[in-house]
């Protein structure tokens, strides 16, 4: 199928862009690597008046490295991150994570900001920035500010974004040389999208203990304290499946199996962050 007809704009500039957002009157819709915007396009799913290209935009595809602290541009592409052109501050979990997105012409061109705004709940970034504790910095008329990944994900495809905002970028800690990281994405082949993720990421000096269970067809589940389901510790040898199983029963998640899947790709992910 064809998309509806549309406008084009490749603004240069950020407060351009977020200008053209800013219209209401017309029904606009931004396009990164267009991994998903377009199957979605072709299949009607979206009709908009004008698509605003945003990879023209230098400051989305900056890359600044503090001492504490990434700031990735929304528009670097999963590859840029597979291949090492961004600097690796988080021990390789970064470069693992993308590697494991779909096929290489998809990292080719899809974005982590495209990625993350979709806000698909099977999709990799969404988890593995919640527990990396990363921040998404939006940009609109009034300046930019940052918040936590899993508050910019409100649900299922949903985000924080209102007319005439966009991301701008997503600023990631930088993980002590001690940090243990594991994540866990359970699918049947490689480059799919995932059936269940599971992330742990523990680094005792920046007393950071944070777990996420992943593509549970709404936003991830976040422990931002993960020791609930450590029996209360910060050791990854006491995780307790029956407490993980336990917190996705209150957030409504019924079949046993699904549970099940989840809280496996989870434990999974905690050993692999344990080393064993
Ligand atoms: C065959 C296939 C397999 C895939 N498998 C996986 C997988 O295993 N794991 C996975 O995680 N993903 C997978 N994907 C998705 C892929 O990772 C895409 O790169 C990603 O979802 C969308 O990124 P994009 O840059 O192409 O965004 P686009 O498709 O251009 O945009 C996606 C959405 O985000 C909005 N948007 C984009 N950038 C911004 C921004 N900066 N500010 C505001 N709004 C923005 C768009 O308006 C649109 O609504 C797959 C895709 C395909 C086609």
């Amino acid at each position: 199928m064809k998309p509806v007809n549309f406008a084009y704009e490749r603004p240069k500039q950020v407060a351009d862009a977020v200008s053209l957002l800013a219209d209401e009157s017309v029904h606009s819709k931004v396009m990164a690597g267009g991994q998903s915007l377009g199957p979605m396009l072709n299949m009607r799913l979206v009709q908009p008046d004008v698509i605003i290209d945003i990879t023209a935009l230098a400051e989305l595809k900056r890359i600044d490295r503090q001492k504490d602290h990434l700031v990735v541009g929304a528009c670097v592409t999963h590859a840029d991150i597979e291949d090492g052109r961004v600097p690796d501050v988080t021990n390789g979990a970064m470069r693992g994570v993308a590697s494991g997105i779909a096929y290489r012409a998809v990292r080719n061109r899809g974005t982590i900001g495209g990625s993350l705004t979709n806000a698909d709940p099977s999709a990799d970034w969404v988890s593995a920035l919640a527990a990396l504790g990363a921040e998404a910095i939006v940009r609109g008329a009034n300046g930019a500010q940052a918040m936590a990944v899993e508050s910019y994900v409100t649900g299922a495809l949903e985000t924080v974004l209102g007319p005439g905002e966009l991301l701008e970028a997503i600023r990631v800690p930088t993980l002590s040389s001690s940090a243990q990281w594991g994540y866990y994405k359970v699918c049947r082949k490689t480059g799919e999208y995932a059936h269940a993720i599971g992330a742990v990421l523990l680094d005792r000096s920046r007393n950071v203990f944070r777990a996420v269970i992943g593509a549970t067809e709404r936003k991830p589940l976040v422990l931002t304290d993960a020791r609930a389901v450590f029996g209360g510790t910060y050791n990854l040898a006491n995780f307790d499946q029956n407490a993980a199983d336990a917190m996705l029963q209150t957030l409504g998640m019924t079949d046993a199996l699904d549970r099940q899947i989840h809280t496996v790709a989870l434990s999974r992910a905690v050993r692999q962050a344990a080393g064993s």
